[in-house]
């Protein structure tokens, strides 16, 4: 089973490979998250880049966690 961040507006998903509870944990923390990451000097792992980017691209929309089996 995999999750992902679903916007409803745009119709627009991504499946990163992490747990749902990372999406969730990663979706609330997101400013913090951001914040942190601008002081890292070896990067941040790769679905949290993406992760992260899908959030900036639809900050203001609702995103949803979905899963597809
Ligand atoms: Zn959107």
């Amino acid at each position: 089973m995999k999750h992902g961040y679903h916007c409803e507006e745009c119709e627009d998903a991504i499946w990163p490979a992490t747990t749902r509870s990372e999406l969730l944990w990663l979706r609330n923390k997101q400013h913090v998250v951001q914040e942190v990451a601008r002081h890292l000097q070896s990067g941040l792992d790769t679905w949290m880049v993406e992760a992260l980017d899908f959030l900036d691209r639809h900050s203001g929309h609702s995103v949803v966690i979905v899963r597809r089996p």
